[in-house]
């Protein structure tokens, strides 16, 4: 235990993180952009005040990394149309509960009595669906390569048991060909890869970005340390013009990541269309069931997919680094973590509320009259590795 808070410790060191922000800030030369894909490298980014640290020549972007953020508006009202049906037991991950919908969040409809359970592990809506067998259990898979095996273990699992009263809604997304098709139109001077999808798809996954698209490309873990080691690289690139993937975070992340999260993902899943916010109907950037595991599937019907996104919410933009959450009418006025209009306000790795709770130091916090009254809340310290707690 001893050994791993001092290895904690070392990743946080003030020595060090000032070392490596000199030698990125000398780097470092002209302006330059660089994309943080994951939400939890916007979070890290902020709530170690990395940015005071680093030439205002570079800056970060928010990219399209956040689960809950990515998930269309179509298949949010589409969950709870199903949630709404007596007959459902809908299972999901709690940070689903609150992102609103076109009518209300899943956490309302559970308050009006709608059976709505939120587990830690979708393994236990197969427990619920083999004590319950009346019930017909839905389990709501959204996430990024990172959960994509646990899903593919929980299906696999249900076909052995023959579960006849399982299904699942499969928003699962693959991040790699969605940062392709992102970068086709529009792409940063470098982008920060997020560690955790790297663990499992390996560091050659990514390298179709610099060889194919020209861009530097870093994979990072979430440390201070970690961070600022993939845009020392970044740097590096950018100085020397020459664009590749390299790897901040070997500790964790090898050349061709997780065998075994791989080929569970191989089997249950192949390449299939799949809706994200923001950048509509992408072909190959979700997952389809294989085979046998096909009669697991709910599939949305079409006229849901067409529901407009919430209009008052700009995450659509602030997702693809278009916009910063400043730049919304309605952040810290009538959006806020208590009363969140959008996913990125929600999420724990949403952009919004990262920029919330962890306020750039020149940023005016005076409230304009607003249709809500709002309290600040002051950032958390920064003591024990998580994040902090939202009422
Ligand atoms: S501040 Fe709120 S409404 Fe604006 S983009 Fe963020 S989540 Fe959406």
């Amino acid at each position: 235990m001893n050994n791993h808070w001092q290895s904690l410790t070392s990743y946080r060191s003030p020595e060090l993180v000032q070392q490596l922000a000199d030698a990125i800030n000398n780097a470092c030369q002209g302006r330059v952009k660089i994309m943080q894909v994951c939400g939890t490298h916007t979070w890290s980014y902020r709530r170690h005040g990395l940015a005071t640290l680093l030439t205002q020549n570079l800056s970060l972007v928010a990219g399209p990394g956040c689960p809950v953020c990515v998930t269309d508006q179509g298949d949010l009202d589409w969950i709870m149309d199903l949630a709404g049906e007596k007959q459902n037991t809908l299972v999901t991950f709690g940070d689903l509960m609150r992102v609103p919908g076109s009518n209300g969040s899943l956490a309302e409809m559970q308050s009006r009595g709608a059976d709505i359970r939120v587990v830690l592990s979708p393994l236990k809506a197969l427990d619920i669906a083999l004590a319950e067998p009346s019930r017909r259990v839905i389990l709501v898979a959204i996430g990024f390569e990172t959960t994509a095996p646990v899903v593919a273990a929980t299906l696999q699992h249900a076909h052995r048991l023959c579960l006849t009263n399982f299904s699942i809604v499969l928003l699962l997304k693959r991040l790699i060909p969605a940062l392709r098709y992102l970068f086709a139109r529009e792409r940063p001077d470098g982008l920060l890869c997020p560690g955790h999808v790297a663990t499992v798809v390996g560091k050659q996954a990514f390298a179709c970005l610099p060889q194919e698209l020209g861009i530097p490309s870093a994979i990072a873990g979430f440390e201070p340390v970690d961070m600022l080691l993939g845009l020392l690289d970044l740097a590096h690139q950018l100085k020397t013009a020459n664009a590749k993937i390299t790897n901040a975070y070997p500790r964790v992340v090898t050349e061709q990541g997780n065998p075994i999260a791989r080929s569970l993902i191989e089997a249950t899943f192949e390449p299939a269309p799949s809706q994200w916010r923001g950048l509509g109907e992408l072909p190959t950037a979700g997952y389809g069931l294989r085979g046998a595991l096909q009669r697991f599937g709910l599939n949305p019907a079409a006229v849901l997919l067409s529901k407009a996104a919430n209009g008052q919410c700009l995450c659509h933009l602030v997702i693809l680094g278009k916009h910063t959450p400043q730049a919304c009418p309605r952040f810290r006025k009538n959006c806020t973590p208590e009363n969140p209009l959008g996913p990125c306000m929600v999420s724990e790795e949403g952009t919004c509320a990262a920029h919330y709770y962890y306020p750039d130091l020149d940023e005016s916090l005076e409230i304009p009259d607003t249709e809500s009254e709002v309290t600040l809340q002051l950032p958390p310290p920064v003591t024990d590795g998580k994040l902090p707690n939202k009422k």
